[in-house]
């Protein structure tokens, strides 16, 4: 079976991470025999915002919808295009228009990386932050009332819906089964959210009745956040709203050290449309150019795809790879950020180079 994959670069290191990530995942899929097509987008990204006037063809819907997955590098460039237009432009559109309802976070400790957090070793901190993608707290539903006076009203409006949380939360139950610890903790804030988050608990009760293997707990989502920083150990899966989410999966990734490694997925699981991989990180308009973007967190993001294929074998292949390279510690390989005299290229061919044997 071949996998067709959309290859979208975007802008700035997102240039310089993705031939990285392509050689990785060319490495992977020729050792396991995996037919992969690639096919190559230059839209989604700043440079045609400036051609365009528009960050996407009418028609990017049609072109990407029959793909298998979208391997996406970074979007946006603040001083060129406001970030909302490049954003809404391209990113936010995929998650919405594919029904990317699962934002998927790895958070793992990986060698040789210095976590910010006080004598953690690798083991100590390798749980999964489940975000909801689509909907919650960020609804467009609300209003002012009484603009530019001192009675002036402003109200936004939750949405919650039974379909829209019961999906999330199979998906991170299903997530939790499939782990050796089989723990899930739900973010909830139902002491101070009188309506919509008592639901939310509710409906994780009800799930929890299809999984008698997975132990739940919940936290409020201020001591979730302490404990994430106090006790990363706790943690295996940690499923949460869109906005609580939102907020775990930056902090979650920052616990394990630099930002140039952390993956991400934005997930449709039932396969319907595209699923998108991509680094957590941003364009990075600071180190663009240079050559010294920290290639893993692109990399590691097509090992998720992989996995996402069907190819957990070959995703782990990719995940050892990376993170023997990183044991070995060569500074001639390794990227500045992770105190290394490398660069981009020296990383990302050392990880293949691994793969290949
Ligand atoms: P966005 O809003 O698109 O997420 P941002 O401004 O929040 O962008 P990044 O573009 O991710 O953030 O950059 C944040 C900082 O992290 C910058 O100083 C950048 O140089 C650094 N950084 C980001 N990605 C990498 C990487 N792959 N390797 C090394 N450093 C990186
Ligand atoms: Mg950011």
């Amino acid at each position: 079976m071949t996998h067709r994959i959309a290859v979208i670069p975007g802008d700035g290191i997102g240039n310089e991470v993705m031939p990285e990530g392509l050689r990785v995942l060319e490495a992977a899929a020729k050792r396991f025999d995996i037919d992969l097509e690639l096919t190559h987008f230059d839209f989604a990204c700043c440079d045609y915002y400036e051609k365009h006037g528009k960050m996407m063809p009418d028609d990017w819907f049609e072109q990407l919808k029959d793909f298998d997955a979208i391997f996406y590098g970074a979007v946006g460039w603040p001083e060129r295009v406001p970030d909302h237009v490049s954003l809404w432009g391209s990113l936010l559109q995929f998650r919405r228009q594919f029904d990317q309802y699962i934002n998927l976070r790895p958070c793992k400790l990986l060698p040789g990386i210095k976590s910010p957090l006080a004598d953690r070793k690798p083991g100590d901190i390798d749980f999964y932050v489940v975000r909801e993608n689509t909907e919650g707290e960020y609804s467009s539903v609300g209003g002012k009332m009484f603009e530019g006076t001192e009675r002036e009203v402003v109200i936004q409006e939750t949405v919650m819906t039974r379909y829209g949380t019961d999906r999330v939360l199979k998906f991170a139950f299903e997530l939790a089964q499939s782990r050796p610890r089989k723990k899930l903790t739900s973010a909830t804030k139902s002491n101070g959210i009188a309506i919509t988050m008592p639901w939310w608990d509710e409906r994780v009760v009800a799930m929890s009745d299809h999984y008698p293997e997975v132990s739940v707990d919940k936290f409020h989502i201020d001591i979730l956040t302490a404990n994430f920083v106090m006790h990363p150990d706790w943690f295996d899966v940690v499923v949460a709203s869109n906005l609580f989410g939102d907020i775990l999966s930056d902090l979650g990734p920052a616990c394990t050290g630099t930002i140039g490694v952390a993956p991400s997925a934005n997930i449709n699981p039932e396969g319907t449309f595209p699923s998108l991989f991509e680094p957590v990180h941003g364009s990075a308009p600071d180190i663009a150019g240079k050559g010294i973007a920290n290639p893993i967190g692109q990399i590691w993001s097509g090992a998720m795809m992989l996995e996402h294929l069907g190819h957990a074998d070959a995703a782990k292949a990719i995940v050892d790879a990376f993170e023997a390279v990183l044991t070995e510690a060569d500074q001639a390989v390794l990227t500045p950020d992770i105190r290394g005299l490398g660069n981009t290229a020296t990383l990302g061919r050392a990880i293949a180079a691994r793969l290949e044997g």
